[in-house]
């Protein structure tokens, strides 16, 4: 899939909205007023839940500019309930948001990866050096 355009407007057709609506299945995981979540389909851990806004959002800038306070609210409480609910606050949990090319977004609906269930390592590659 070519990565996504954060600033892109937003197709109705992609993956989660199609999730979303019912028309794809998916192993859901927790569903609230703001926010869905169910299992990536291709786990990096033991525990991987996608979740994402009811609202049409391509990505983290596109909700962080238009979505209304009460959304935002709804949505980042749902994302700690669900960590709280798969009992990975004690462990530790990581949470990543991809944004645009650079970013490896992939799918043109705002996602947060929840991963949990093991030591995830340092957060990039340290051994990065500037070109
Ligand atoms: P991104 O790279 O956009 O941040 O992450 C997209 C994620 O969506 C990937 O981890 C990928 O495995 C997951 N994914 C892609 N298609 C599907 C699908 O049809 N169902 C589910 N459950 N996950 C998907």
């Amino acid at each position: 899939m070519n990565p996504v355009d954060p600033k892109a407007p937003y197709d109705d057709s992609n993956i989660f909205a199609r999730i979303l609506r019912g028309e794809l299945p998916c192993t859901k995981v927790y569903e609230d007023e703001w926010a869905f979540a169910f299992h990536d389909i291709a786990p990096v851990a033991e525990i991987h839940v996608l979740v994402v806004p009811k609202g049409k959002y391509v990505s983290w800038d596109d909700f962080s500019v238009h979505a209304p306070a009460e959304e935002i609210a709804g949505f980042v409480r749902a994302v700690g309930r669900i960590a709280r609910e798969m009992d990975l606050v004690e462990p530790g949990y990581r949470i990543i948001n991809n944004i645009g090319p650079n970013g490896g977004q992939i799918v043109p609906h705002l996602h947060v990866h929840l991963l949990g269930g093991r030591v995830m390592g340092p957060m990039l590659d340290r051994n990065w050096q500037p070109a």
